[in-house]
């Protein structure tokens, strides 16, 4: 049987490891950690994240702040709303949930983020670090992911990995990361040719299309790990609504570990946007202190992508 990767209980180790690093900047005089979410518009599902994350910041110690605007909020508007929080010394983290308003260029007010608060790490500044492997602040998902590979695979030089999905947002991000890990990576896509067998080769597989239950047993080699990234609600035999993932999770149990859905991935993205805030208040501070130049002065990427030590799957 596959071991069942527990993202819950290790995105509650992280948030542990988080909080001791938001008391101890307290301890030494620094400021608080601040995030700031801006949500424009009323899209419902958007309003649940914003609420999960403001949740999660009391969690940790975090101080949390609220902009909600109205759907009709102009983009220029917005952008100086951004300008006013990059400037603000106890803002250390700006989050701009996304889908926005259709008249509101989404990479314009992204790409306005400082990328030192950009702790969604959408910036093109920490794409561009990220890709150079030159610190910067990584997107959630992407290492909450590596996160979870790092409690069951000591290492990853050489490995086989397979990214379904070359999102930026995750597929691209994950394929770096891995990388940077010295692993062989095949990124497949919506066109890849033969995907069951180049997924067959694999010794990590990380499923993030979106496509319910794609990845089938036989796509999975004896021993892999399989990180499943996908959440797609679709409705059961019995009629109800259920939450799958990309793999088809009874088929796969041949893995050497897998994560399930819900319960995997999912707990490891607000874990990580928190860790991300709390290193981004880190570096802001030693930059305040030393006049240091935000944009050479990359943090240190111990801090910024840390093995999440200790943080065993129970
Ligand atoms: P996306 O739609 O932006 O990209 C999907 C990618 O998968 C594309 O590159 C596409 O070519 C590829 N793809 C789609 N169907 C495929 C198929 N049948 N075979 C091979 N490749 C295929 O999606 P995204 O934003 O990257 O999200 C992917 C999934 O991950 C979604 O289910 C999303 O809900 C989930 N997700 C979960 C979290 C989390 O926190 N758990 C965060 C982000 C995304």
């Amino acid at each position: 049987m596959a071991d069942i990767i527990d993202g819950k209980a290790i995105a509650r180790q992280l948030d542990d490891r988080t909080k001791a690093e938001v008391d101890a900047l307290v301890v030494a005089g620094k400021p608080r950690p601040g995030l700031t979410v801006i949500l424009v518009g009323d899209d419902g599902a958007s309003q649940v994240y914003v609420r999960r994350k403001i949740k999660g910041c009391e969690k940790v110690g975090i101080r949390s702040s609220e902009h909600r605007l109205p759907a009709d909020t102009s983009q220029e508007d917005l952008l100086a709303l951004i300008d006013q929080l990059n400037n603000d010394p106890e803002v250390h983290g700006i989050l701009c949930q996304v889908p926005l308003p259709q008249h509101i260029d989404t990479r314009t007010v992204l790409g306005a983020i400082s990328p030192e608060k950009d702790v969604d790490g959408f910036h093109p500044v920490n794409v561009g670090r990220l890709s150079t492997g030159t610190g910067g602040i990584v997107p959630c998902t992407p290492l909450g992911v590596m996160m979870l590979l790092e409690t069951v695979i000591d290492d990853f030089v050489g490995k086989d990995a397979v990214v379904i999905g070359k999102s930026n947002i995750v597929g691209k991000p994950v394929a770096m990361l891995l990388l940077e890990r010295e692993c062989t990576v095949t990124v497949t896509h919506i066109y890849t040719e033969n995907l069951p067998e180049i997924a067959r080769k694999a010794d990590i597989i990380v499923a993030a299309a979106g496509a319910p239950e794609l990845v089938k047993g036989d796509w999975v080699k004896p021993g892999a790990v399989v990180i499943d990234v996908g959440i797609t609600r679709i409705m059961g035999d019995d009629g109800k609504e259920k939450l799958v993932g990309d793999v088809k999770f009874d088929e796969v149990q041949h893995a050497k570990a897998v994560t399930p859905v819900p319960g995997g991935v999912g707990p490891m993205t607000i874990a990580v946007l928190l860790h991300n805030t709390a290193q981004a208040a880190k570096a802001l501070s030693n930059g305040a202190d030393e006049d240091a130049d935000p944009y050479h002065d990359a943090p240190d990427r111990s801090l910024i992508y840390g093995t999440a030590e200790g943080a065993q799957a129970s």
